[in-house]
């Protein structure tokens, strides 16, 4: 079920499978024609968020651009699904790893080679499923007015080498992907460009943001007064990233 957030922030929570499935972000003001998607989901899983979409009442031909935290299987999964509903969309992505998907280069997209057996164990889909035009290569550092509603991209390497959070600093507001998570998780950092060093980097710089509602991509949200949580989170792991 779609849920508000604040004005103009929606959230479609992930409906996991044995593998897990990444909630969607829906971000621009509910009077606008200018939506954008944070994050898509497992592959096949697509359709139910289409639906979410529908019933709270925004056209697919106003989702302008669906922006990828990061490429990792349970967020770019169902892109390819979702790209058939909204063709005009662009796809932005961090450009460490849209040079990936522009190539064809799918390691991110599994994170290993266990993991990607087993997908292809449980799944069919054509060899090249994961190969994109990325229309905008983000870098960290861009202010983005995302249908009336402003966000800083921030560069936060570590879970992956492309991984961004996106910042609301009027409400001090964080989609944090899956770099940091509710209740003292963060995300793993062994697989395919990970660095638990950079991630320790990133963590530090998302406890300087003094979040206040906590987004992320797995889980549950925080809806206010997360700051105390996301510094105690990062205090616990810096120890432990080197
Ligand atoms: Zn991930
Ligand atoms: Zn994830």
């Amino acid at each position: 079920m779609i849920e508000k957030v604040i004005e103009g922030i929606y959230w479609i929570p992930g409906r996991d499978q044995f593998i897990p499935d990444s909630h969607v972000y829906v971000v621009g003001k509910p009077d606008g024609e200018d939506f954008s998607l944070v994050d898509c989901g497992l592959l096949e899983m697509g359709s139910y968020k289409l639906e979410e979409l529908d019933k709270a009442n925004i056209p697919l031909k106003h989702i302008k651009r669906i922006i990828m935290t990061h490429t990792h299987l349970d967020h770019i999964g169902c892109l390819p699904e979702i790209l058939q509903a909204v063709p005009h969309a662009e796809v932005w992505v961090h450009r460490e790893e849209a040079l990936y998907l522009e190539r064809g280069d799918a390691r991110i997209v599994y994170g290993n080679s266990m993991f990607e057996s087993l997908v292809r164990s449980q799944y069919s889909f054509p060899k090249d499923y994961f190969t994109f035009k990325v229309h905008r290569k983000l870098e960290g550092g861009e202010e983005l007015d995302l249908g009336g509603i402003p966000f800083e991209v921030i560069h936060v390497p570590g879970h992956s080498a492309g991984s961004i959070g996106l910042f609301n600093r009027e409400h001090k507001l964080f989609m944090s992907g899956d770099t940091i998570y509710a209740d003292g998780a963060i995300g793993r950092y062994d697989l395919v460009s990970a660095d638990p060093a950079a991630l320790k980097n990133s963590l530090e710089k998302i406890a300087g943001l003094n979040i206040d509602i906590l987004l992320p991509c797995h889980n549950r949200i925080v809806n206010g007064g997360a700051d105390a949580m996301v510094r105690n989170t990062v205090r616990q792991w810096a120890s432990l990233l080197t």
